[in-house]
């Protein structure tokens, strides 16, 4: 799938383990952390990766958006030239930010890491130049229980080898994702996803679709925006899997959740417990005829409540 994105030739090897994002969180900085890592800080995954990477040694953050919430993506990201890594996680799926690929960090020499867990093979982008990608595959490729890893060989050149087996990266990759029983029916629905992304028309069609998908509900609340806010105001931040916006109080926005789930059957629609408001979760899984769904209701309840 990737090698459709990207010269690697047989530079790159991948594995897939369990878990979850959460717990490459520690992998990374342990296989990889000897004097200095950078991290980005661009919401609550960032953070708990950062976290475990202070379990291991030492940790500079060279750019955060926590001073508003979250709500943006920082430029102008300068990576300290002597760092073992910059991670930054892509997509932050709480915020409902994203770095596209012309937002993302010039790691110059610095071998690039992200989490891609809410928005792998949701958009093109030129895999190439990271040097490891990882990503819990629930949000956009398969079900919950495997992590897709990617990570290129010459990195592993460097890595720490006094390891426990389970967390050192070269054990399963000697055993290609077999050192333990592997969970053998998500990695198979991963394939399958896989083959459905390729069958649209790979990346290219599907980030058509995305950008359609994300606009529907942007243009509609730009265009309405003394009812429905957009939390993430500059555009080129704003995700495409996750579109997050507030309405004028607390209070109608639990009305609209709930009139939401009770006319359509649209659930989930709650943002997150640190942020509040309403989110709308867009993975590659969601039709455009959902979001158009959802404009609509957002429509009717605006006329019925301003
Ligand atoms: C959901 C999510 C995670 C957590 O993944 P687990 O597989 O549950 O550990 C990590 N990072 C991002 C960006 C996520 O959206």
């Amino acid at each position: 799938m990737l090698e459709n994105y990207g010269t690697f030739g047989r530079r790159i090897r991948s594995a897939v383990l369990g878990g979850g994002a959460s717990l490459q969180f520690y992998m990374i900085p342990a296989n990889l952390l000897i004097n200095k890592a950078n991290y980005v800080s661009t919401g609550v995954w960032a953070k708990k990766a950062l976290k475990e990477a202070k379990f291991v040694g030492n940790v500079n953050v060279i750019a955060s958006s926590e001073d508003k919430n979250f709500n943006y993506i920082p430029q102008n990201i300068a990576v300290e030239q002597d760092a073992d890594y910059i991670h930054f996680t892509t997509n932050n799926t709480i915020y409902g930010t994203e770095f596209k690929e012309n937002q993302v960090p010039n790691a110059g020499k610095v071998p690039l890491i992200s989490d891609m867990s809410s928005d792998l093979f949701a958009l093109k982008r030129d895999f190439s130049k990271y040097s490891l990608i990882y990503a819990g595959a629930q949000k956009n490729i398969g079900p919950a229980g495997v992590t897709l890893v990617v990570i290129k060989k010459s990195l592993l050149e460097n890595s720490r080898k006094e390891l426990p087996s389970m967390i050192n990266y070269q054990t399963h990759i000697n055993d290609d994702s077999m050192f333990n029983t592997p969970p053998a029916f998500p990695i198979y629905v991963v394939g399958r996803t896989f083959k459905w992304i390729m069958k649209q028309g790979g990346l290219e069609v599907i980030e058509e679709n995305n950008y359609k998908k994300a606009n529907v509900l942007y243009d509609y609340m730009d265009a309405n925006n003394d009812f429905y806010k957009p939390t993430v105001t500059s555009k080129d931040d704003r995700s495409l899997m996750n579109v997050t916006f507030n309405l004028n109080s607390p209070e109608l926005e639990a009305k609209f959740i709930e009139e939401a789930k009770k006319r359509y059957n649209m659930t989930n629609l709650k943002g997150h417990r640190s942020v509040g408001g309403v989110r709308a979760s867009i993975y590659n899984a969601c039709p455009i005829e959902w979001v158009e769904a959802l404009v609509k209701f957002m429509e009717e309840f605006k006329a019925e409540n301003k």
